[in-house]
Parts: structure tokens; sequence; C-alpha cells
């Protein structure tokens, strides 16, 4: 957003305006960083009052100053700041903090160079203050056990308030679908370079360009596939070992996931590709010598659930398309061991279905 700089020709208004509002608001509606809290309010108001005459005559002037009409008189311009000063006194004195609004989640305007998954979505902006003067210190981190567990994520950030109060949140228990004959996803998967990377909530794989989806006539991008313990969804009731959700994008953001259930049994030759690559250290990115072919990810039948939810992990964003493949996979004892060293548990309980519809492949 750019401001028209109106004021820079009228500096006493301007002035006077800036060095009010910052006294009025404590120094802190303007500038986070205009003085620590523990100074006094006396000091921290002149201190104000200089920083807004030295902005006034710089090119930064004070937004509110800058967002006033030009042709207002100083009389008009005067009571409109008492009133001004008069509401935020009296928003200071609400008890709940007020969040400052904040940007949505970067789903929609990710680079492809950055692959958007549930976990990079959540790690975004990992130090970003929550809203309100006192962030708690324990505010960013969520996890699957304890204290950030899946009951807490949406207190954790205000923008993680989807996880509590979203009405179309996964995983769910998938039953009762409408059976009918469902389009086939049109994989379009060829072998492709990839790095492993464990995110401190998952394995994950990013891969290079080139493999797509298409499905309700929309065409999406495999941007990245993860793993979680034991599976997330549930088909009739019953849990898999594992899964694993390989996450495309489509040119406007949307995602949908597909979704590949493990059982135990054989060894799968494109997880052993990722185990082989696993990096020795947590957030570090290990390139796999070998590409991957995700057609060999897939199981032979290509049949599937579907229906509309959520990112699994916090900010737990709706508007997910979900293909949950019926038939699951197989990895061996040894590679879900693996996994399990690392992650014994990583999946969110399941969520109410709410009346949604789910369909599924005759
Ligand atoms: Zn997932």
């Amino acid at each position: 957003m750019t401001r028209p700089n109106r004021t820079m020709n009228r500096p006493i208004p301007g002035l006077l305006l800036g060095a009010l509002l910052m006294i009025g608001t404590g120094a802190q509606a303007g500038d986070d960083h205009a003085a620590p809290a523990h100074e006094p309010p006396a000091k921290a108001a002149a201190k104000a009052a200089a920083k807004a005459a030295a902005a006034a005559e710089s090119k930064e002037a004070p937004a509110p100053a800058a967002a006033a009409p030009a042709r207002v008189g100083d009389e008009e311009l005067r009571r409109r700041l008492e009133e001004r000063i008069a509401a935020v006194r009296a928003a200071q004195k609400e008890e709940a903090p007020r969040p400052r609004p904040r940007p949505r989640p970067a789903v929609a305007h990710a680079a492809p160079a950055t692959p958007i998954t549930e976990h990079v979505v959540a790690a975004a902006d990992p130090h970003a203050p929550a809203g309100g003067a006192a962030p708690a210190p324990h505010a960013a981190h969520w996890s699957y056990a304890g204290d950030g567990g899946p009951a807490e994520w949406g207190k954790l950030k205000p923008e993680f308030s989807s996880c509590s109060i979203g009405k179309r949140q996964s995983p769910i228990d998938i039953r009762g679908g409408v059976k009918v004959d469902l389009e086939p996803i049109r994989f379009d998967y060829r072998p492709t370079g990839f790095n492993v990377v464990d995110n401190g909530h998952t394995v994950q794989a990013n891969l290079g360009g080139g493999n797509s989806i298409e499905v309700a006539g929309r065409r999406y991008e495999l941007v990245q596939f993860h793993f979680h313990r034991p599976s997330e969804e549930r088909i009739n009731g019953r849990q898999y070992e594992m899964v694993a959700h390989l996450v495309h994008k489509d040119p406007e953001g949307r995602l949908a996931v597909v979704a590949v259930l493990m059982d135990q049994g054989k060894q799968h030759p494109m997880v052993q590709l990722v185990w082989n690559s696993l990096p020795l250290e947590k957030k570090e990115e290990t390139m796999s010598p070998v590409p991957i072919d995700m057609n060999l990810m897939l199981p032979e039948d290509r049949r599937y659930y579907t229906y509309m939810g959520s990112l699994t992990t916090p900010p737990c964003s709706e508007g997910v398309l979900w293909l949950v493949l019926k038939q699951p996979a197989q990895m061996s004892p040894d590679q879900i061991a693996v996994f399990a060293k690392l992650y014994p548990m990583n999946a969110r309980p399941i969520q109410q279905v709410s009346g949604r519809m789910i369909k599924e492949s005759n």
C-alpha cells in the first residue's frame, strides 16, 4: 500500500498530530520499537514526541498524519485527533489484546522454489510476534503431545484459529461415502530430482517440477510429500501403519492432497529412496543422488475417496481437496521402524465430519 504524503507541505499539524498520537497511545500504536516497555511513561512520551518531530521533518511522516485529508483546518484536525486518542485509550482498557490484522498464510503466493506444504506453510513465519503487546514465549511451537498438542493448536497463534473453530477440518474417519463413477485422477508423474528434510514434524521430500495430477478439470502440481505414523485418516474406523501425503498445488494456490495409506508388508522401493537420503541434522536438506518415480509410490488400484478438508497441521487452513486412495501400498517393518525412531506418533486426531459430502469410486 502506498500512502500519499499530502501533509509534507504543512509541517506544524503533522508534527502536532504525530506527537499527540504517540503520547496518547503510550508510544506503542505507531511504532513497536519506540520505547521498551519498562521505560517511564514520561520519558517514553518525550522520546516519542522527538521521534515524531523528526519523522515529520523527514520523508517518513507517521501513518495517521499521512492519512489525514489534505484540506482540513487545524481546529478540525485537533478535534479529530482528540477523538482518535479517546478511541485508542478506550481500546487499551479492553481486557483482551487486540491482534493486529495479519496477512493470510502464503499458500497462494509461494514461489515453486519454496514448496508449499502442510508443514512449510506452518513454518512460513515462525518468529512473527503474536498479536497483542506481550507475545507468549511458547506461542510458536506446536507438537503432537503435551503443551503444544493438537487440542492447543488453535490457541497458539491467531492465525492457527481454524485448528479449533474450523468446521471442515482433516483428518476424518471416512465412512458412508456416496458410491459414484468418480472420474479417475489423471496422474502425470515422471522421474524427478528431490531432496529430503526432517522439518521437526515429519520427514518430507521436496520435488522439482514436472509432476502433476488432473482432477475435476483442474491441474495441480506435486510440490512435496511427507509421512505420518500412524495414518491420520481412518477408513471405517481402521487406522493404517502409516500414510504418505502427496501435496499438490494449482496455479491459484489451491491444494489437493493424495493420501497413500501404508500397510506393513514388503519393502517399498520409493520410500527406501527417501530413507536413503535422510539428513543427519533436522532442517537440513539432503539432495538424493537418484531421481524418484512417483508412479511407483502409488498402489496399482487408483480408486479413491474424496472430500473437502483442511491441512492437518497448523494453520489448519481449509479448502483442501482430499483424494484418499482406497488400496494401501506396503512398507516393510524395517522401513516403518526407521520412521518410528524419528516420529513414533505424528498424526492429528480425527475431526468431526459435520455432514460433509464424501464420495468414493465404485
Ligand atoms: Zn500430512
